[in-house]
């Protein structure tokens, strides 16, 4: 009996910070909602981008990742699909980040005009907002990085390249995939993305599977970890004893 007594493990450690990150994601809650950059609020709250594909499994894997069925689908209301939707995290009277559900690209039956203002709010977004700290991409596992995947990173490689902006990708639908073909799809995204790290960059790459949990965990850990590093809120939010 004694022996199950003893010092917790590496996993009992994992499980208790997956347990801790999950509880602070399902704090999620929409905030507001902007269809030009200047609407957004101006924030010293650090934020996450999640970013892809029309289709590629976004607002699934925001919804499972705080745990609530229709959080990101407020984003796939009408007039809203080309907007910024914004959510809170943390306390309602100390939030602590912010996640910005950006517009899905790429939906072929998007005219020429549309898809060149998307270009100039997700660029305009990516290489400006200040309080930007990380970026979520979501690509489809079985179609890897697609030609405007790419452009997007292009977008944000030099804030990834300096380690000012995190970057993970999810390979999205993996329960689609095959062990091996899993690997080669880890491998052929791990190849694209040595092209944007360096010393100084946070850069990395996960399977993901709402349908099966896979790495809903891992990620919540690691989006925690954003959190904590983007380090302490501005003095005034901060209770001062
Ligand atoms: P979005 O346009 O990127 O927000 O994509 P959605 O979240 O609406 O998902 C697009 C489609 O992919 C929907 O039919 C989802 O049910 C499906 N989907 C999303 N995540 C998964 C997953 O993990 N596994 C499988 N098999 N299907 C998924």
């Amino acid at each position: 009996m004694a022996e199950q007594n003893k010092t917790s493990t590496t996993a009992d450690a994992g499980a208790a910070a997956a347990k801790r990150a999950l509880a602070w994601t399902h704090t999620a809650r929409f905030l507001t909602t902007a269809s030009q950059l200047d609407q957004l609020p101006a924030t010293e709250l650090p934020e996450i981008a999640f970013v892809g594909r029309s289709n590629a499994g976004k607002s699934t894997a925001i919804n499972v990742l705080t745990q609530q069925k229709r959080l990101a689908f407020a984003s796939k209301t009408p007039g809203r699909t080309q907007h910024i939707n914004l959510f809170e995290l943390g306390p309602r009277d100390a939030p602590d980040m912010l996640w910005a559900d950006l517009p899905g690209y790429g939906y072929a039956a998007v005219e020429r005009g549309a898809k060149l203002r998307w270009q100039k709010v997700m660029a305009d977004y990516l290489e400006i907002r200040r309080s930007l700290s990380g970026v979520v991409l979501m690509i489809d596992a079985r179609l890897g990085f697609t030609p405007l995947d790419r452009q997007l990173l292009e977008f944000v490689a030099p804030r990834v390249g300096t380690g000012m902006v995190a970057l993970l990708v999810l390979l999205t639908k993996a329960d689609k995939l095959t062990r091996s073909e899993s690997a080669l799809a880890l491998a052929a995204a791990q190849d694209v993305l040595a092209g944007y790290s360096s010393e100084t960059s946070d850069v990395g790459v996960a399977l993901f599977s709402a349908l099966r949990k896979t790495g809903v965990a891992d990620v919540a850990t690691a989006l925690l970890g954003w959190r904590e590093r983007a380090g302490p809120l501005e003095p005034d939010t901060v209770a001062v004893t």
